[in-house]
């Protein structure tokens, strides 16, 4: 550790806080105090962790030891409840990360839901969703989606992952031990293209933050090797992929990433995934008027699903600047829906949140550069 660079506290787990401790010539025990202040208390900089002699506070400071908790640089509120947070990070990078209080109708712990309602409802939000970015900008250009239009500017690291947690619990007044929170990787970004920093994040969520797994979603374009490994976690949220086409011709030009990973591989996956306890694998399908919303679409989604203990999202398309498609009538989204259920499908909608303000499924892209956008 040099002492001109900073060095963040969020993002290391306990046996990095216990070899910073040793390094500071500090007994073990400092790494248990640095846990607890920085993930449950959620301080925001090295002068508050109060459990610390003021000696070592100093020398922290003078080491450039920082939390390293990202700054809301905006704020955006809905008139449905939502906000959309605009996080910025040390390096000036930022993302966007969405609170929506009482959740989307899609998230895949719906289904469970009724256990412990009761403390949120008192609270007059009942439970909420926090969907988190996993990179700044995406690489995988897929054709519906404003955030492809940024490109991937960088990964961002486990500290930076879970900083966008605490910063809206800090900001929402509220926590994993009080009250009903659902977290989404599904905000910009492909989550398994950023896979170890994602995992460590999702680790510190659940270990040290104290999130549920059960109530922790993964969205993946399908990046079919990394749904393998995934599998294999000891750890680990539940998994949702985004198929938005029926077959491989119309997906490969929605996603040109299904030239590499291609219907078949992913399929496969999905099938060899080693699920848990009433667990289900979530498909997310973009419905977008006249290219993928029709009756032979939704046929060929279920012969795609057959044998698959699936649950199906349907989102209508979100419109933005820069997307040819358009959004397909209610009664285009009703019969596909119809289809899939007819054939034994567990098949919601999600209900589009904070579409006024951008904030909706595949419209982040850093309000800066939509800002001067009319909304639709
Ligand atoms: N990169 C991951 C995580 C993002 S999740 C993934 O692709 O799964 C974001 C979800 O929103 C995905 O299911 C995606 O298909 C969907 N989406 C993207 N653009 C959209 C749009 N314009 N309208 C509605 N949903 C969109």
């Amino acid at each position: 550790m040099t002492d001109s660079t900073q060095v963040a506290l969020l993002g290391m787990d306990r046996n990095e806080l216990g070899a910073l401790a040793e390094r500071l010539d500090e007994p073990a025990y400092r790494a248990q105090q640095l846990l607890e202040a920085v993930y449950r208390q959620r301080v925001e900089s090295v002068e508050q962790i109060s459990t610390l002699p003021q000696q070592l506070r100093a020398k922290l400071a003078e080491k450039n030891v920082s939390v390293g908790v990202p700054r809301i640089e905006q704020r955006f509120v809905s008139v449905d409840g939502t906000v959309r947070y605009l996080l910025a990070f040390a390096d000036g990078q930022s993302v966007e990360t969405v609170w929506m209080p009482e959740g989307d109708g899609g998230e895949a712990s719906e289904a469970e839901a009724g256990d412990s309602e009761v403390r949120g409802a008192a609270r007059g939000w009942g439970r909420a969703t926090i969907c988190i970015s996993s990179q700044v900008g995406c690489a995988v250009d897929c054709q519906f989606c404003l955030t492809a239009l940024l490109g991937v500017k960088r990964n961002l690291t486990a500290g930076e992952i879970v900083g966008q947690v605490l910063a809206v619990l800090k900001d929402q007044k509220v926590s994993p031990q009080h009250d009903r929170i659902n977290l989404v990787f599904m905000g910009m970004g492909e989550p398994f293209l950023n896979y170890d920093n994602f995992i460590k994040a999702v680790r510190l969520l659940v270990q040290e933050v104290g999130l549920a797994e059960s109530r922790m979603t993964v969205s993946t374009a399908g990046i079919v090797p990394r749904i393998h490994d995934f599998g294999q976690e000891e750890i680990r949220p539940r998994l949702a992929i985004s198929l938005n086409a029926s077959n491989d011709d119309q997906r490969t030009k929605l996603m040109p990433l299904n030239k590499k990973y291609n219907l078949g591989m992913l399929i496969a996956a999905a099938r060899a995934f080693p699920l848990r306890n009433r667990e289900r694998v979530t498909f997310e399908y973009v419905l977008l008027h006249n290219v993928n919303d029709l009756p032979e679409n939704a046929r060929e989604v279920v012969e795609l699903l057959r044998g698959i203990k699936a649950r199906m999202n349907l989102i209508a398309l979100n419109p933005g600047p820069g997307i040819d498609f358009e959004t397909p009538a209610d009664e285009a989204v009703a019969a596909f829906q119809q289809i899939l259920r007819d054939a034994g499908i567990l098949t919601f909608v999600r209900r589009p949140r904070g579409r006024d303000i951008y904030a909706a499924c595949g419209q982040l892209k850093r309000t800066v550069e939509i800002a001067t956008a009319p909304v639709p």
